[in-house]
């Protein structure tokens, strides 16, 4: 069972070890077991890394975009063939269903590193004529960048951060979350191995101490956060002393909007893609399903009979749909949030109990739980709770839905389930959400981008879109004839 690392921190090429950092236990969210104990960054380790990542960058930079592109789609060639390897980490590390982990997980920071090492050799500037003059424009790598990521899809966020960031010319030093330290160890052996020059991909382990050093550090250019909004804001903060390059990718609470011309059984299927995969721990789920009352009754009937045939169970068995939540705490936050909503007078159509499962009698498992009757005031439909529990609410009118979907903080993402693509279209554009889907939930392909508005955080991961965020331009004007001065 165990999964301990070679060393806790991957630096300079290499895994690397300061016992003197805070321990950091990394436990099996299905057993409660501990597989491994890794030690938090100390500021050596931290100086190393920084001091590393800053020679690795100027070799890095100084290849053709086409060499280093090749280093990246090696790494997701070697990423796809030990998948099952992989995802068997992730799954220990996040008690996440190997069923998902073999799909969604590793392949999807693989994709990143494939679209970003295909487009590298394109990455370039403009020029612009002025008569006999002319300019042109270099776009340039930033430096070194700061990756923090969130403990639900570690190496899927340390992919989606490195692959646009080193495809510009950037060295990255990645601080996972202490929830989930292991896998991201894996993506620095393997960026070594597809040919990456020691030091330009490190990983530094650490608590939010460790991250705000990093962050705070004048050697940085840019951050790239995944988390929630509370550290977002810290990691915003201590950036505007250096002028840091900011990237927030936060939590949300985003709507879903089933209107009665809708597929009903996609429109249930998206639903439940977009609050019970992944135990619910995923940030763009649209966790506030406005169901048109027309179809109400239908759509929370058959919403039931498919949550019950839900499988949990152990997360390592194929068959099991649905595992743990990442931790205890995290368990008994939701749970919290079950309780609230009952309290405050939303029905409980099913679920929200702790399940009985042979042999994980100490795993964070959850049933998943639909709430009906929930109005916009209640908490449950204001706050990200960040596990299993849709909140169904009723709707009758287009005008309507779309006010009460915008009257939350949040703006990462928005569904729209209708048959009518027209309003399909009118609705998603008076949305306030950055990311949206139509009759679809949840697919986030490296070719699109991802990113949230309003209190979701703002820069985008994935597609062309990344690239502006990894990189500057630089302006050069190009005289051809004599300076005219009046000196
Ligand atoms: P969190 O904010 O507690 O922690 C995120 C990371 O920030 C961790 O690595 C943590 O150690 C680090 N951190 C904490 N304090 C810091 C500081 N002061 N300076 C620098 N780093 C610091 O979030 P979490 O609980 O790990 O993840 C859940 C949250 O992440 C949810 O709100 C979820 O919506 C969000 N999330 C967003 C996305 C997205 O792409 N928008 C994706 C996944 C998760």
């Amino acid at each position: 069972m165990t999964q301990q690392p070679a060393a806790s921190h991957f630096v300079d090429g290499k895994p690397i070890e300061d016992p003197a950092g805070r321990p950091i236990e990394v436990i099996y969210p299905a057993t409660g077991e501990t597989i491994a104990t890794v030690h938090a960054g100390t500021d050596a380790i931290i100086e190393q890394a920084l001091e590393s990542a800053m020679r690795a960058q100027a070799e890095w930079a100084a290849l053709t975009g086409t060499e280093r592109g090749r280093v990246l789609r090696r790494a997701a060639d070697i990423i796809r063939e030990r998948n099952r390897e992989l995802s068997e980490l992730e799954t220990f590390d996040t008690g996440k269903p190997l069923q998902e982990t073999l799909v969604a997980d590793a392949l999807s920071g693989a994709d990143a590193l494939e679209y970003f090492g295909g487009i590298a050799a394109t990455i370039g500037g403009e020029t612009v004529g002025f008569g006999a003059d002319f300019a042109y424009t270099r776009r340039e790598p930033l430096g070194v960048c700061v990756g923090i990521g969130a403990w639900n899809y570690p190496i899927q966020i340390a992919c989606w951060k490195a692959a646009p960031a080193l495809a510009c010319g950037n060295a990255m030093i990645f601080k996972p979350s202490e929830m989930t330290p292991l896998s991201a160890l894996k993506l620095a052996e393997i960026l070594i191995d597809a040919g990456a020059p020691a030091g330009l991909f490190n990983v530094v382990q650490g608590y939010g101490d460790v991250g705000a050093k990093l962050t705070g550090d004048p050697r940085v250019a840019k951050i790239s956060l995944t988390g929630s909004v509370p550290t977002g804001k810290k990691v915003y903060a201590g950036a505007v002393e250096g002028l840091h390059h900011v990237t927030l990718e936060l939590g949300g609470k985003s709507p879903l909007i089933v209107f009665d011309d809708a597929d009903i059984e996609s429109a249930i299927g998206g639903a439940m893609l977009g609050n019970f995969y992944s135990s619910g721990q995923i940030c763009s789920n649209g966790t506030r399903v406005f169901v048109h009352s027309s179809i109400r009754d239908r759509f929370v009937e058959r919403l039931v009979e498919r949550t019950r045939a839900i499988v949990i169970g152990d997360p390592m068995d194929e068959a099991v749909q649905m595992g743990p939540l990442i931790s205890a705490a995290q368990r008994e936050k939701v749970r919290g949030y079950v309780e609230t909503g009952k309290k405050e007078g939303a029905a409980l159509e099913i679920g929200g109990g702790i399940p009985n499962i042979q042999g994980f009698d100490n795993g964070f498992f959850m049933e998943p739980a639909v709430f009906t009757g929930v109005t916009d005031d209640m908490t449950i439909a204001r706050e990200e709770i960040f596990g299993p529990v849709m909140s169904v609410l009723d709707f009758d009118d287009e005008d309507e839905v779309i006010a009460r979907a915008n009257s939350t903080e949040f703006g990462l993402a928005a569904g729209v389930f209708t048959g009518n693509l027209a309003r399909a279209h009118r609705t998603i554009a008076r949305l306030q959400a950055g990311t949206c889907w139509i009759n679809a939930y949840n697919l986030t392909p490296a070719g699109m981008p991802f990113g949230g508005v309003k209190a979701s955080g703002f820069g985008r991961e994935n597609a062309a879109a990344a690239i502006e965020s990894y990189s500057q331009i630089k302006s050069v004007y190009v005289g051809l004839g004599p300076v005219e001065s009046p000196y």
